[in-house]
C-alpha cells in the first residue's frame, strides 16, 4: 500500500500540512526530520524558567486573520510587541530607525531640521525603505548616515555581500519609520505562544493518523512507494545538486547563562558596526519571565556549506534563475510539492510559510 503522505521536514510548513491532511481529510501522514525534535527553527525549550529559542529569536507577527485564527487553535499568544535597539555611535537607538532614533543621534537643531524634511517628504507614520529614502536629494545626508550606520555593515556581516547584490526586499524588511512607534513590526497580530512554540507544534500533530519519525533522512525513503511527498528541505539537495548548489546563509549561536536578572535593555540588540556577531538576544523578554538569572545568545552569521543548517536563501536574480531551473524539473514530477523557506527558496516569515501551505491545502482538497 506504501505511504499515503510523506512530509519531509517537521518545521512549521510540514506540521501545518500534516495537521490539515490528518484532521480535515482524515489521511495518514508520516512526517520525518533529520533533527531530534519537531518545530524546525521554531523549536524552543525551558532553561530554568527561561523559554529559549534554540535557533534564534522568532516573533510571530501577521496581518492575516486566516493565519492568526488558524494558529490560535493550538495556542494562546502572550501579547508581546517586539522592540529592537541598535548600538550606533555609542547610543542604543530604536530599530527600525525612527524619529526617536533621530533625536538620540543628532544635536537638537540638526535633528529638528532633518525631522521637518522627513515630514515634508512623507506622511507621519509612514514606513519607507532606505533605498527609497536614498532617492530624495534633500535627505541625502540622513539617508547616507542610515545606510552606512545601520544597513551596510550589518548586511556585509549577515550576507557577506553588499546590499546592492541582494533583492531590495531584504533591506525593505526593516524600513525607516517616519514616526515615534518603536515597535519592530506593525502587523495587527503579534505575540509569542504562551507555552512556547514547541508545545504549539506538539498540539498540531496530536492525531493518531500522524506519525513523526525523528533523526530520519529522506534518502531512506527514496525507493519506497509514496503517493504524495511534501518536501521542505533544499530543492537542490532533492535533485542531487544536478544544476549546482543554491547559495544559503547559516548561523551559529553562542548561548550564555547570565547570573543576574537582566543582561540588556531590550530582547534584541543589533550591533551593525561592532563585533563579528550581528545581534544579542535576551530570551526572558518574550514572555516577560521573572527569574533571577538570564539566558542570552550571540548570533554569528556563517557561510553555508553542505552538512550545515540552512537558515536563509540568498535572494537575488542569479540565485532565482538557478532555483527556476530546479523548479522546472520539479514540475515534471507528479505528486511532489516543495514547501517552506527552503523548498520555495524564499526569504519569508512564519506567517507567510503558513499561509502558503494553507493555500496549497485548499488546492489539494
Ligand atoms: N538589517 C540591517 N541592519 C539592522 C537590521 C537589519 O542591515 O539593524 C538588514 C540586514 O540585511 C538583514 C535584513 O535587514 O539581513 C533583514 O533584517 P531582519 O531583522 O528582518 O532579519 P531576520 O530577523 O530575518 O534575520
Amino acid at each position: 500500500m506504501g505511504i499515503r503522505n510523506l512530509i519531509v521536514g517537521a518545521g512549521i510548513s510540514g506540521l501545518v500540512l500534516a495537521e490539515r491532511l490528518a484532521n480535515e481529510l482524515k489521511e495518514e501522514v508520516l512526517v520525518i526530520d533529520r533533527r531530534n525534535h519537531i518545530g524546525g527553527n521554531l523549536y524552543d525549550y525551558d532553561d530554568e524558567g527561561v523559554n529559549v529559542h534554540k535557533y534564534g529569536a522568532h516573533i510571530f507577527h501577521t496581518d492575516s486573520c486566516k493565519v492568526w485564527e488558524y494558529l490560535r487553535q493550538f495556542t494562546q499568544f502572550y501579547p508581546y510587541m517586539h522592540e529592537v535597539k541598535a548600538l550606533i555611535n555609542g547610543c542604543y537607538v530604536p530599530i527600525p530607525f525612527n524619529l526617536n532614533s533621530l533625536r538620540m543621534l543628532f544635536p537638537e537643531s540638526l535633528a529638528s531640521d532633518l525631522e521637518s524634511k522627513l515630514l515634508k517628504a512623507y506622511p507621519y507614520g509612514s514606513r519607507v525603505s532606505i533605498l527609497e529614502l536614498s532617492k530624495i536629494e534633500d535627505l541625502k545626508f540622513l539617508s547616507e548616515f542610515i545606510y552606512e550606520n545601520i544597513f551596510y555593515h550589518y548586511t556585509l556581516k549577515q550576507w557577506q555581500c553588499s546590499p546592492k547584490d541582494l533583492d531590495s526586499s531584504v533591506l525593505s524588511r526593516v524600513p525607516v519609520c517616519i514616526g515615534k512607534d518603536n515597535r519592530y513590526f506593525k502587523d495587527k497580530f503579534q505575540g509569542i505562544p504562551f507555552e512556547g512554540y514547541t508545545k504549539m507544534c506538539e498540539r498540531m500533530v496530536k492525531n493518531p493518523l500522524i506519525e513523526v519519525r525523528l533523526q530520519s533522512d529522506f534518502k531512506e525513503f527514496k525507493n519506497l512507494e509514496i503517493q504524495r511527498v511534501f518536501y521542505s528541505g533544499g530543492i537542490d539537495e532533492f535533485f542531487d545538486y544536478c544544476f549546482g548548489e543554491l547559495p544559503y546563509r547559516s548561523l551559529e549561536f553562542d548561548f550564555r547563562k547570565i547570573s543576574k536578572e537582566y543582561f540588556q535593555s531590550a530582547s534584541v540588540i543589533n550591533y551593525p558596526n561592532n563585533y563579528d556577531f550581528t545581534r544579542i538576544v535576551e530570551y526572558k523578554y518574550f514572555l516577560s519571565q521573572k527569574t533571577s538569572r538570564s539566558v542570552i545568545s550571540f548570533e554569528y552569521p556563517k557561510n553555508y556549506s553542505k552538512g550545515m543548517e540552512r537558515f536563509y536563501p540568498v535572494p537575488n536574480d542569479k540565485n532565482r534563475a538557478l532555483y527556476e531551473k530546479y523548479l522546472q524539473k520539479a514540475l515534471e514530477l507528479e505528486n511532489v510539492y516543495f514547501i517552506g523557506r527552503l523548498g520555495k527558496y524564499e526569504y519569508f516569515d512564519m506567517d507567510k510559510a503558513i499561509l502558503n501551505v494553507l493555500e496549497l491545502f485548499d488546492k489539494l482538497r
